[in-house]
């Protein structure tokens, strides 16, 4: 069940925010330690989203309004050196990352693999959506014709961005288009593992449903994540069924309505 990190706050490279901690997003990768039977390690690829940091840094934590650069590759994260060397380069003040364990039935490809892309935004799924491809197929016809054609990979997890996309443009909040899609998903598909974490490079919105997430608010930086980076008790873990909104220095939850 892949595993996934948002970070806003003040700018450090990539390799600090993924690869150093003890328990980073790298060591995730081969050794996670809270998949709940979703398979054992995340070795179906990796993405990383940031946000560049802009000339004087202006634009506030991860370069607000900024649109996101999006790397991704079908190859686990710990076999990629060119990677690793990429990361000790790179600053920036907000990320998005994923590793990822395809699900039973699903490919194994570049495109599959979080963080999914629009404008300012990034996102991620951790989980699965049960009686996929049948139970989607319902949620999923009232999207444009368009955005089903176009898909980045057939999962459920780019979907599910599909309808987070659509909802985005919308107009929705983030906030209500992540739980609204729990809510229609978990109808649609009782059952699903539904970890969503969604970020325009000043706000993180994840939801915990059915799987695990901490989050981490210190050193006027706030951090998202499926499993603590480091030792508690710098972590709080997120209960079932809720929301965080989170921004440096300061995060909320909020509980999701469910079965
Ligand atoms: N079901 C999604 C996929 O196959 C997400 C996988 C996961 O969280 N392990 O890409």
């Amino acid at each position: 069940m892949c595993r996934h990190l948002g970070r806003i706050g003040p700018p450090q490279t990539l390799a600090r925010t993924l690869l150093d901690p003890e328990h980073g997003l790298l060591r995730q990768s081969y050794a996670p330690a809270d998949m709940r039977g979703g398979g054992t390690i995340n070795a179906d690829g990796y993405g990383v989203g940031w946000y560049p940091q802009g000339p004087g840094d202006g634009a506030g934590p991860g370069g607000a309004g900024g649109t996101p650069v999006r790397l991704r590759s079908a190859r686990p994260l710990w076999s990629d050196t060119s990677f690793a060397a990429l990361a000790g380069t790179v600053r920036t003040g907000a990320v998005l990352a994923a590793v990822r364990s395809a699900t039973v039935g699903m490919p194994v490809v570049e495109t599959a693999a979080a963080p999914f892309t629009d404008g300012r935004w990034l996102f991620s799924h951790n989980g699965v959506v049960r009686g996929w491809p049948d139970s989607l197929a319902g949620p999923a016809s009232a999207l444009p014709v368009r955005d089903l054609i176009t898909l980045d990979a057939p999962t459920d997890s780019a979907v599910l961005w599909a309808l987070v996309r659509a909802g985005l443009r919308g107009g929705t909040d983030p906030a209500a288009v992540l739980s609204g899609i729990c809510e229609q998903v978990e109808a649609a598909a009782p059952g699903s593992r539904l970890n969503l974490l969604l970020t325009d490079g000043t706000t993180l919105w994840a939801t915990a449903w059915r799987h695990a997430l901490a989050v981490r608010t210190r050193d006027h930086a706030v951090t998202v994540a499926s499993e603590p980076t480091e030792d508690f008790p710098d972590w709080t873990r997120v209960p079932d069924r809720h929301l965080v909104v989170a921004r440096p220095g300061r995060h909320d939850l909020y509980p999701l309505a469910g079965p």
